[in-house]
């Protein structure tokens, strides 16, 4: 069964539904999608040759071979010219991760309408790069599964930008206007470990003052929020 997570990163794909999901491991939302939609296509990319295997042994038990391509390669490397992909998946990886696949495979977003984003971490990197790049964030979720708390991003190319404020790219413009109970959840825990790691380092002396002033003001950004 499809984790909750990934659940979510599906149900934000929009139909006719030709997607790139890049880091796909067992190739489960690929196969997810294909199953529930008969009109489905997508590609399953993996830098990694023990994932590449999973991925390409979960579509031939599937029976999506025709339908699901599995490639191996690095990022959107994966993506040919005329690959004709209106969509592209990124899950269960780091923001600075994530952005690093965007920012080098920049070339390949031509025909790509909407970005799906799930960073483990860091996700002020991924909106930082959403914005520069002309994708306006249209969703964002935020859950909790398992004990972990994760951030799904929705982001649309569009012509032009509205850009975010500092809070709003720290939290999420859309996560921000909610501020759900797994929100408050995330950033009460957060400013906890902000605040012990910013102590230690100051005692350390191991920031410049500009570092440090940036830091207080995000954990007062936080204090705001969450009170
Ligand atoms: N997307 C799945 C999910 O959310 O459950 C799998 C996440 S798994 C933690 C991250 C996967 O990304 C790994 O299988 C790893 O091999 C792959 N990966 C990491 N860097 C990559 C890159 N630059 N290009 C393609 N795949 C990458």
């Amino acid at each position: 069964m499809l984790s909750k997570r990934l659940k979510k990163v599906a149900n934000n794909l929009r139909k006719p539904i030709y997607f790139a999901d890049i880091g796909s491991d067992h190739a489960y939302l690929p196969c997810y999608i294909c199953a529930e939609d008969p009109e489905a296509k997508a590609i399953a990319g993996e830098v990694n040759e023990g994932p590449f295997k999973r991925a390409q042994k979960t579509v031939r038990e599937n029976d999506l071979t025709d339908r699901i391509q599995v490639r191996k390669g690095n990022g959107l490397e994966i993506i040919k010219m005329d690959d004709p992909i209106n969509q592209i998946t990124i899950a269960g990886m780091g923001g600075k991760l994530i952005k690093s696949i965007l920012e080098q495979g920049k070339d390949k977003l031509g025909n790509v309408e909407r970005l799906i984003l799930q960073p483990n971490i860091d996700a002020n990197i991924v909106r930082e790069w959403l914005m520069e790049n002309s994708y306006q964030i249209t969703e964002e979720e935020i859950i909790e599964e398992d004990g972990y708390i994760y951030e799904i991003i929705v982001a649309d190319k569009v012509t032009s930008i509205t850009f975010l404020k500092r809070d709003e790219v720290l939290f999420g413009p859309k996560l921000l206007q909610e501020k759900n109970p797994v929100f408050i959840k995330k950033w009460t825990l957060e400013r906890e470990k902000r605040l012990k790691l910013l102590y230690s380092m100051k005692k350390a002396k191991q920031l410049p003052d500009e570092k440090i002033a940036q830091w207080e003001n995000d954990i007062r950004l936080i204090e705001e929020v969450t009170y």
